[in-house]
């Protein structure tokens, strides 16, 4: 049976409940300590653990202080210090042209408007909603691989990857004013629970409340269970789908 939106937001509504029990201590993993710290180390976190990022930064932050040290900085040198944190190049140049931009348009400062953010080079949805909540208090569902693979395996969505289809998804069933707990409730249990290929549903805080417990990860026999809770145009179409969703989530994280 096709579980309600009211159902659904009330499901969503006991799972923060426990995960905020769970992990009273979930929150940005970053070091930073002044906003373009913060947005420098979101760009570098993109395929990359934060762990990796978090022994990367204290020398860049160290040389780098302002918008206009990152900017005028030669581009071979900034991508040999963030080589270690993967797709390099890229990275350098939209650390480059976000910092010259900020120096030519906003004094050097990060602006705190979320649709000004999101126009600004190397800032997506999800780095715009991190730095929004983070820094402004402006409630943001932040859509990573942990929330997306959490988010189907909990039948909020059924066989999505899209992140912006989630998180706006995802707006309508959890409160605005938890948007910013529920992201960091979903990477947390992610990292620590909910695994991609082996999630640990026997110690699992919200196992009460997850139509996939025991059958999510990366096993044939597993993926071919439909959610009970996600929508689903056919029975046929239901497997054929979980079965995608499962395989795709698995192995995306
Ligand atoms: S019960 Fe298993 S699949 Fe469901 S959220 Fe917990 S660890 Fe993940």
């Amino acid at each position: 049976m096709k579980e309600s939106l009211g159902d659904r937001q009330k499901r969503a509504r006991q799972i923060l409940r426990r995960l905020r029990k769970a992990y009273p201590d979930a929150g940005c993993e970053l070091d930073w300590h002044t906003p373009l710290q913060l947005t420098v180390a979101t760009i570098l976190s993109a395929q990359c653990t934060d762990r990796r990022v978090n022994l990367v930064t204290p020398a860049l932050f160290k040389k780098y202080r302002t918008a206009r040290d990152w900017a005028a900085t030669p581009r071979e040198t900034l991508e040999e210090e963030i080589r270690s944190t993967g797709f390099f190049r890229n990275k350098a140049k939209n650390i480059q042209a976000l910092m010259t931009r900020l120096e030519e348009e906003f004094n050097g400062t990060l602006p705190s408007d979320f649709d000004v953010l999101l126009s600004l080079p190397g800032i997506g949805r999800k780095t715009a909603n991190l730095l929004a909540a983070t820094l402004f208090d402006q409630p943001g569902l932040i859509v990573d691989t942990h929330f997306i693979r959490l988010s189907n395996r909990l039948g909020f969505v059924a066989n999505l990857t899209d992140a912006v289809k989630i998180e706006f998804s995802l707006q309508k069933i959890v409160p605005r004013r938890d948007w910013t707990d529920w992201s960091h409730g979903m990477v947390i249990h992610g990292r620590r629970c909910c695994y991609a290929w082996k999630p640990n549903c026997e110690g699992c805080p919200i196992r009460p409340l997850c139509p996939s417990a025991f059958t999510a990860g990366w096993s044939k026999a597993a993926c071919a269970k439909p959610s009970p809770y996600a929508s689903a145009p056919s029975k046929g179409h239901a497997k054929t789908t979980a079965r995608a969703a499962c395989s795709r989530t698995s192995k995306s994280a």
